[in-house]
This record gives structure tokens, C-alpha cells and sequence, in this order.
């Protein structure tokens, strides 16, 4: 039977299907948009009506099945910076909760060890990825534990949402230079999300901040960036000129910008690493030892983190909307082929409005 889903007065338990963007297998680029059942939030979790979801770097890798990917699962439903309503509660969930717009926390922990209990779930043993690790929110609905959902601001539109968690890996980033960042000299390497969005949390603290661009390929990101005022220079050597670099934040992932930084940086200066790597930079470990660099990783977040980047989104949301390139799902290969290849800054996939029509059943059928 052919159900039509009217979004006004949409009741998802007339529909027991719904479109997926899954991983099929390990090989590379075996990807489909597939017709699954609509999954049944378990005790403790919601069903949540994705609205959007972005597509990052981490997709890509996953897609194409890169080195470093290999703890994934043979098969899963991809899409992690989400944002929805929950439209159905588990077992042991207060179902006052139906109807809230929330994003998920896409990477969390156990919420239980020592680890998760000293504030840092980021780094749990036991952490995850929502669409990388289980089903994810690139589908018209997706199952979450109900403890790692963030309620959003109903001004909030859907797809300004979904950059929270790119927002939130960028305000875990900042947060790394313990320092007074006030009249300090900061470069951030990379202009993609996470790049620009870093520049603007580091901005917001008072710092003196320039983001290196890539001197080849679409020059969106940058143009975007120098639009919403940010410094931008191509390549490092760009940065010959003005004080001592203070700080520095990687988040291209490409060598060269890795060891720019350890030339760059002042004596005692720190280097904040968001980018993971494909291959592993080679850069003067003697000029980072003699200048006493700090290095740091940087991964995830934390719900600290989901707050300042939701702060900053609800204040900024009409000068980054302009970030985002939507995209519906079923023209989701168009999205991985901009993101891929850096001619949009962040694509965002709405799996709603041209797929609402799929095959469904009646309310009475989802009795299992
Ligand atoms: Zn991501
Ligand atoms: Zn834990």
C-alpha cells in the first residue's frame, strides 16, 4: 500500500518504512539508499524524525572504506550530525520528551566508567559513534539512547543544527589553549567546517586569528570564511610577516600544514591537532623539542561543548546559514561527490520532502 506522509500532521506509526543511506559491505563505495523498517526505540531510547544531517570528512573516509575504519561494522546506516524531533519513546523514557528538537551526541561514552564520570565521555573506552559505529540518522528516522540527545532552541532552523556537532568538535578544539587567548595570534590550517568554526569560537575569545587556505581547489571555503571576517592567507609561508604565533590549530589533515605549524609557532607555543590523518605527517621533532611545543590532540566533545556551540549558532544563524549546501536524500551521491570535493562547505542532507512518499502500512501492521 502507498502511504503518503502529510508533514504537517505526520504520524509516524502509520509507516513502517523508511529510506536509508546504508554501508553495504566493507568494500569501497558500496553505498545504497536502501527501504528499511522504521526502527523501535528500545528501553531508554527515542525514535527521532530526522530533519537534516550533515555530511563531514569522517562519511568520506567511511564511504571509501579508508585505513583507520576498519572498527565499523560490515553494515550500517551512515549519518551522525543530525538534528530531529523525537517522535516515540522507549520503555523507561518520560514520553513528556515527544516533541523536543534535540542533536544527538554523536560521539559519547559509556556515561558510567570513571572515565565518563570525570567529564571527558569523549575518551570512554567504551565511546561510539552514532552512524559510524551503529545506525544513523542518514534515513527519514533513527534510534538513540535517550541520554545522549542535546534539546535545541525551536528558533533554531534544521539546517543550522546539524552543524552542532562539527561546532562542538571546533569549541572542544578552542577550549584545548587553556591560555587567555585575548590579543594572542592563532592560525587555524583547513577552512572546512570545523576550521571555520574554530576561527569563530577563538575570534569570540579575544584572539588575533588567521585560517591558511589551500592555494588549489574551489576557493568557497575561503571566500565564505573572509565573508564572515575572518583573516584568511594561502599555505603557511603566507605567515612570514606580523608577531610570534601564539597557537595553532590543525584541521586540514594534510602534512604540510602539520609541520608549517612546528616552524611557525613560537617558543613554547601550542599546537592543537583536530584533523585525523590518513598517513601519518613527518614534521622536526628537535625545533618542537628545543622550542618546548605543546601538542595536543583533540577529539569529540563534550555536553559543555554542545552548549557553547549552541550558543554560538543561535547568535550567528543568519551569517552561517550561507554554509550550508541541502541536499535531499535521494540526491545524497551529489552531496558525497561536493563534500569530497570541497566545492561546498558542509553539505546537509534533508531526508524528508521528496521521499515522503514510500511504501508504508497501516498503524495496525507495526503491532510487532
Ligand atoms: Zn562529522
Ligand atoms: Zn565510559
Amino acid at each position: 500500500m502507498m502511504v503518503h506522509l502529510d508533514t504537517a500532521s505526520a504520524d509516524p506509526f502509520v509507516l513502517e518504512q523508511m529510506h536509508a543511506l546504508v554501508k553495504k559491505s566493507r568494500d569501497r563505495r558500496d553505498i545504497g539508499l536502501e527501504v528499511l523498517p522504521v526502527p523501535l526505540p528500545g528501553p531508554g531510547q527515542v525514535l527521532i524524525e530526522t530533519e537534516a544531517v550533515g555530511l563531514c570528512g569522517s562519511d568520506i573516509h567511511a564511504i571509501n572504506g579508508h585505513v583507520g575504519y576498519e572498527w565499523m561494522p560490515e553494515r550500517v546506516t551512515l549519518g551522525h550530525e543530525a538534528v530531529g524531533r523525537i517522535v516515540r519513546t522507549g520503555a523507561n523514557v518520560d514520553s513528556a520528551c515527544i516533541g523536543n528538537r534535540v542533536v544527538p551526541m554523536a560521539i559519547d561514552g559509556c556515561l558510567e566508567c570513571e572515565t565518563c564520570l570525570s567529564g571527558a565521555p569523549q575518551l570512554c573506552l567504551e565511546r561510539d559513534c552514532l552512524g559510524l559505529s551503529f545506525d544513523g540518522a542518514l534515513a527519514q528516522y533513527f534510534v538513540l539512547d535517550a541520554d545522549r540527545v542535546f534539546v535545541i532552541d525551536n528558533s533554531l532552523r534544521a539546517s543550522v543544527a546539524a552543524l552542532i556537532e562539527p561546532a562542538a568538535v571546533a569549541a572542544h578544539a578552542v577550549g584545548q589553549l587553556a591560555e587567555n587567548l585575548r590579543g594572542r595570534r592563532v592560525v587555524v590550517s583547513g577552512p572546512g567546517a570545523v576550521g571555520i568554526l574554530s576561527c569563530l569560537f577563538a575570534a569570540a575569545a579575544g584572539a588575533d586569528v588567521e585560517l591558511v587556505c589551500p592555494e588549489a581547489g574551489p576557493q568557497t571555503r575561503r571566500e565564505f570564511a573572509e565573508h564572515l571576517g575572518i583573516k584568511t592567507i594561502y599555505g603557511h609561508h603566507g605567515l612570514a610577516a606580523g608577531p610570534p604565533v601564539d597557537a595553532w590549530i590543525e584541521a586540514s589533515g594534510a602534512e604540510a600544514a602539520f609541520s608549517g605549524a612546528v616552524e611557525s609557532l613560537r617558543r613554547g607555543g601550542t599546537l592543537v591537532v583536530v584533523a585525523l590523518f590518513a598517513r601519518a605527517p613527518s614534521f622536526d621533532v628537535n625545533q618542537m623539542v628545543r622550542g618546548e611545543l605543546r601538542l595536543y590532540g583533540t577529539y569529540g566533545y563534550t555536553r559543555a561543548d554542545y552548549s557553547t556551540a549552541h550558543e554560538l549558532l543561535v547568535g550567528w544563524q543568519d551569517r552561517l546559514e550561507p554554509m550550508v549546501s541541502t541536499y535531499h536524500l535521494t540526491d545524497v551521491d551529489a552531496a558525497i561527490s561536493a563534500t569530497e570535493q570541497a566545492s561546498v562547505i558542509k553539505a546537509v542532507v534533508v531526508p524528508g520532502g521528496a521521499t515522503k512518499t514510500i511504501t508504508g502500512s497501516t498503524k495496525d501492521d507495526l503491532s510487532h
